[in-house]
């Protein structure tokens, strides 16, 4: 039997990071190799001792993990990939470890850094790691075409303490969306005298209680409307799709991959 992929957890203690070290326990291909989150207070997730982010530097000299999946922040996110391509010599001196981030909010600037680290390990990012969002990724381009000249708006809601709005996987879709019609602006939220604009796009972000993560598109003109809805009914999902990714990009060469990739694959 091959080696089991040896993973670094990062933001061992969050919401996603517990269902990262869940997914891994379940699965015979693939191990913790460390987990790490800010101020630990010696605490164990799922049995597993978590170290504190401090240390994340020295533990990747010392265990080698073959990839990190990190769930933290995007400055977070960027500390962790330069210290995976600080700790690789390049040669076969050292392990190279590579990256896959789920992390969502990074600026424009945060994501070309991510890029470069890409030149020299390898890095996925990916804003959603469930594989129906990459199967309405998939068809929404499709809807558009077919449907050209309807009115576009897209719904999504997340739990209360999500930061970035609209999600990472709106943004993905709507890029999706704008790369497969003619449209003018993205409309956030309505208020007071607001007419829609013929060719806007509506989006609206809302944030409540323990909603996992619901996505909606609405297509409607011509006395008629399509929705298409992807709603995650456990964090789970996103954690299983990350650790897939994680087995799959373990020994890949330098560069920047996304979750279509390890479907593709
Ligand atoms: P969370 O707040 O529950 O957990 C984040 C964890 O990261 C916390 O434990 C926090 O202490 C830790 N952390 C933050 N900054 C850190 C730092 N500098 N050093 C060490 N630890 C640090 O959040 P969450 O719900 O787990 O989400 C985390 C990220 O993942 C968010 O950006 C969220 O949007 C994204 N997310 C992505 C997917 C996906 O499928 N790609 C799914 C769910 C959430």
């Amino acid at each position: 039997m091959t080696e089991p992929t040896r993973i670094g957890v990062t933001g061992a203690t969050g919401r996603m990071g517990r269902e990262v070290i869940a997914a891994i326990a379940d699965r015979e291909d693939c191990a913790v190799s460390f987990a790490v989150n800010r101020e630990p207070d010696g605490e164990t997730v799922d049995g597993v001792g978590i170290e504190p982010a401090a240390e994340f530097d020295s533990l990747l000299t010392s265990r080698e993990p073959d990839v990190v999946i990190d769930f933290t922040g995007p400055e977070s996110a960027l500390e962790y990939v330069q210290a995976c391509t600080d700790a690789d010599a390049g040669d076969d001196t050292t392990t190279t470890t590579a990256f896959v981030t789920g992390t969502t909010g990074f600026t424009d600037d945060q994501q070309a850094v991510l890029e470069s680290a890409a030149e020299s390990i390898p890095v996925l990012h990916a804003p959603n790691f469930a594989r129906g969002v990459q199967a309405l990724v998939n068809v929404v381009g499709d809807a558009v075409q077919n449907l050209p000249g309807y009115d576009v708006e897209l719904v999504e809601a997340h739990h209360n303490a999500k930061r970035d709005a609209p999600s990472g996987t709106a943004n993905r879709l709507l890029d999706e969306i704008e790369a497969n019609g003619e449209f003018g602006d993205r409309t956030h939220g309505r208020e007071g005298e607001a007419p829609r604009e013929e060719d806007e796009i509506g989006v609206h972000a809302i944030r409540a209680g323990n909603v996992t993560g619901e996505h909606e598109i609405i297509l409607a003109g011509n006395h008629e409307e399509v929705r298409l809805t992807h709603r995650a009914e456990d964090r789970g999902v996103f954690a299983a799709g990350a650790v897939d990714a994680a087995v799959w990009i373990a020994g890949a060469k330098a560069g920047s991959y996304d979750f279509a990739d390890v479907i593709d694959a």
